[in-house]
């Protein structure tokens, strides 16, 4: 049978494996698992979110409110922002794809840096358009501004901090690349990390409400991360009206479930957990990067809730976490991205001390 045509050149994206897979495949027991390979939330679900989600399953046979009037006026709050500047999608991920097909048609492109969020790619791709990447994985402005001088993209992606390698770029650094962007060009921040970058340099706190000066620029947050909701699915867009409404044509209804509304409802009002969260991440974080120095190994300094370790030639990223995920500890391989390094997600400490005393036996 054929298909779109466009298909045959993407690749399908590699999730995270799931602990199940590593009980059933390697024969490790499930407490045994340390799972640090989607950036996560290691302290678990929120025990209030939790209980609102336990309070709402009777309501299962209903369909959701499609206006989403709680939560967008929670968010709007949150961030100074108006409900008519909000869209809210299954996860971030849902408004990067009505971004694509609302903007991107065959023979558009995007530009993105070199290595970045995989779905920008695949999303551009189902719709024909072509991709550029800069020639550093970090974003930098000049390669930035030159590529958009050159190839004209109809979307920017400007992720920070950056997945997977974890750094970010400042705030005048994302100015200047808006400010060398025609009108035309639509420019996505993609802040799915920000609370753990604002927590650690506010040089590097992009808030939603300063892109909101300019007209074509859309700020994107999730639940998944730092509000540990990932399995709730639930994001938000923030931008002015006009791309908000072309947004809501791609949009189907009833596309948050009425639990996952109620559990980011909740999970909105308790800056506790997050500042936990946070904290935890940070206390955490040091440990790595000591490790790090200790074994002469190079990483990425880390805006987010995860580091990349950079191999050199000596060691190979591939039998490294082959070797961790038959012990059961799950990590991100980076070779699919060209890049000889890991990706760790920060743990609690009884994980992360578990990775470590893995990770000796395969270094060696
Ligand atoms: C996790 C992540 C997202 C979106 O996650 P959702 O769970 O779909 O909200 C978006 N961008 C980046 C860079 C991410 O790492």
């Amino acid at each position: 049978m054929k298909f779109n045509k466009f298909l045959d050149d993407i690749k399908v994206y590699e999730a995270g494996k799931p602990i199940e897979l590593v009980v059933r495949e390697f024969g490790v027991k499930p407490e045994d698992v340390v799972k640090l390979a989607s950036n996560e939330n290691p302290i678990g679900t929120n025990p209030a979110v939790a209980k609102v989600i336990c309070k709402n399953a009777d309501k299962a046979h209903l369909y959701p409110d499609d206006s989403m009037y709680a939560l967008k006026a929670s968010l709007a709050s949150r961030f100074g922002v108006q409900e008519t500047e909000l869209i809210i999608g299954a996860g971030s991920d849902q408004i990067l794809e009505f971004l694509s097909r609302a903007k991107l048609r065959e023979n558009s492109s995007v530009l993105m840096s070199k290595v970045t969020f995989a779905m920008y790619e695949i999303y551009a791709k189902q719709v024909g358009a072509k991709v550029f990447r800069t020639a550093s994985y970090e974003h930098r402005v000049d390669e930035f501004i030159n590529m958009m001088e050159k190839y004209s993209p109809d979307i920017v992606y400007i992720c920070t901090p950056n997945n997977p390698t974890g750094d970010a770029i400042s705030k005048k650094d994302v100015f200047s690349i808006i400010n060398a962007t025609n009108e035309e060009t639509l420019v996505v921040v993609d802040g799915a990390y920000m609370e753990y970058a604002a927590a650690k340099d506010e040089k590097y706190h992009i808030e939603p409400k300063d892109i909101l000066k300019f007209d074509n620029v859309i700020y994107l947050g999730t639940f998944s991360k730092a509000y540990g909701l990932g399995g709730m699915r639930v994001g938000y867009g923030i931008a002015g009206k006009t791309i908000i409404d072309a947004l809501y044509k791609m949009r189907p209804p009833f596309n948050i479930s009425s639990l996952s509304l109620a559990a980011a409802i909740e999970a909105n009002k308790d800056d506790a957990f997050v500042k936990k969260s946070i904290y935890l991440c940070k206390e955490q974080i040091v440990r790595y990067e000591s490790f790090a120095r200790e074994h002469g190994l190079e990483y990425i300094e880390s805006y987010t809730n995860f580091i990349t370790y950079l191999f050199d030639e000596s060691r190979d990223a591939n039998k490294i976490s082959d070797y961790l995920l038959n012990k059961g500890v799950i990590v991100r391989n980076l070779a699919s991205y060209k890049l000889n390094a890991i990706r760790i997600t920060i743990g609690t400490a009884k994980q992360n001390d578990r990775f470590f005393e893995i990770f000796v036996e395969a270094l060696k």
